[in-house]
């Protein structure tokens, strides 16, 4: 019998979003996670917070705005928490998109662009990455029209760990028209260490059509928590805002990420052993014959195409769960020394058996 109650008919068509499968018994390395639990004084925020969980968390977050923007040095009422950055990303979608509106970004990028905006009713216009797997900004202006109402950088690109130069993003956000919203996905970028990959605040403070996303799920490892945030022109923060799921970022969120902000340098010293463990398990990929482009993020890139899968079902026969995107390639976390070891292992048996 068809269901009484119709669902809307376009939401079959919608895209799912994959999340990295978790194995008993085996090494996850398929959700861009920091492979460390949480600091102790980050878990003593959580459990303090927990003895007033009767009660509804602060719904505009402002302790954690206002902390947020002393750090960021910008105003407070250009900073936006949501859910999870991911949140933020469909927010911006719903607020700036009507029916028939675009959202353009490169592709392939982040899964959930595609999935937020279509959710908003809004339309995707989509722009192939270069052949070095990087955002191609030139195409991408191109691609803007009169119904373009914002555009994803994402910087470094998930899944590809690509990033954008200084002189390129800034040749770009020159040229993009004033009305249109360049959002500078930054969830990766802690674990920048090129400094010619440009931090996008520098834009946002300066610019009136820039936004800036970041996340406490990777660097700061509070994935589980769910709360990332924006900086934004001050009317962009205000729709942000209303469009917001009330009370979405609960009261554990907000305590965990001040926390975390007090525990910042051993946090970003962590993510300074993560890049350095990136360029190694990047360098030993290539001595054994992969192709794979340099990555600015806490992950890395093998376009294996028709063999992707395989390539993941040998992983896991390892014990290494890896994340693939069917006929495109493998993103692999960087985990632990020893977590990469077990994983280099198996790139290696797999690239000697193939
Ligand atoms: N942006 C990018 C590029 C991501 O890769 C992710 C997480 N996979 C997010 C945003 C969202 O992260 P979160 O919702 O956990 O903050």
């Amino acid at each position: 019998m068809p269901p009484t109650v119709p669902t809307r008919a376009d939401l079959e068509s919608l895209p799912k979003y994959v999340p990295g499968r978790t194995v008993t018994g085996a090494i996850k390395l398929a959700s861009n996670e920091a492979p460390g639990g949480p600091l102790p004084s980050v878990a003593e925020a959580i459990a303090r917070a927990t003895t007033e969980v009767n009660r509804y968390p602060d719904m505009g977050a402002w302790a954690l705005v206002d902390r947020l923007a002393n750090e960021l040095e910008v105003p407070a009422d250009m900073v936006a928490v949501g859910c999870g950055s991911v949140s933020l990303c469909q927010q911006l979608v719903q607020a700036l998109c009507t029916q028939g509106e675009q959202a353009l970004f490169a592709w392939r990028s982040f899964e959930a662009y595609p999935i937020v905006t279509q959710v908003a009713g809004a339309d995707q216009v989509t722009v192939p990455l270069d052949a070095t797997h990087t955002h191609d900004l030139d195409a991408m202006l191109a691609a803007i029209t009169p119904k373009t109402r914002l555009v994803f950088v994402c910087n470094p690109n998930n899944p590809t760990g690509t990033a954008v130069r200084r002189a390129a993003l800034e040749r770009f956000l020159d040229q993009v028209p004033a009305d249109v919203l360049v959002v500078l996905d930054e969830a990766y970028r802690e674990y920048v260490t090129d400094p010619d990959v440009p931090d996008g605040l520098q834009f946002a403070r300066e610019r009136d059509n820039v936004a800036v996303l970041r996340t406490f799920s990777k660097a700061y490892g509070l994935a589980g928590l769910r709360v990332g945030y924006g900086v934004a022109p001050a009317h962009v923060t205000t729709a942000l805002r209303k469009v917001y799921v009330p009370f979405s970022v609960n009261a554990l969120a907000q305590a965990a990420a001040i926390a975390s902000l007090d525990a910042r340098d051993e946090l970003l010293a962590r993510c300074t052993e993560i890049a350095a463990e990136r360029d190694r398990v990047r360098g030993e990929l290539l001595a054994t014959g992969y192709v794979v482009p340099e990555s600015q993020a806490n992950f890395v890139w093998l376009p294996l195409s028709e063999r992707t899968e395989e390539f993941a079902e040998h992983a896991l026969d390892s014990k290494v769960v890896v994340r693939p995107f069917a006929g495109d390639g493998v993103r692999v976390t960087i985990g632990t020394p020893e977590e990469n070891e077990v994983f280099l292992e198996a790139a290696r048996t797999f690239q000697r058996s193939s």
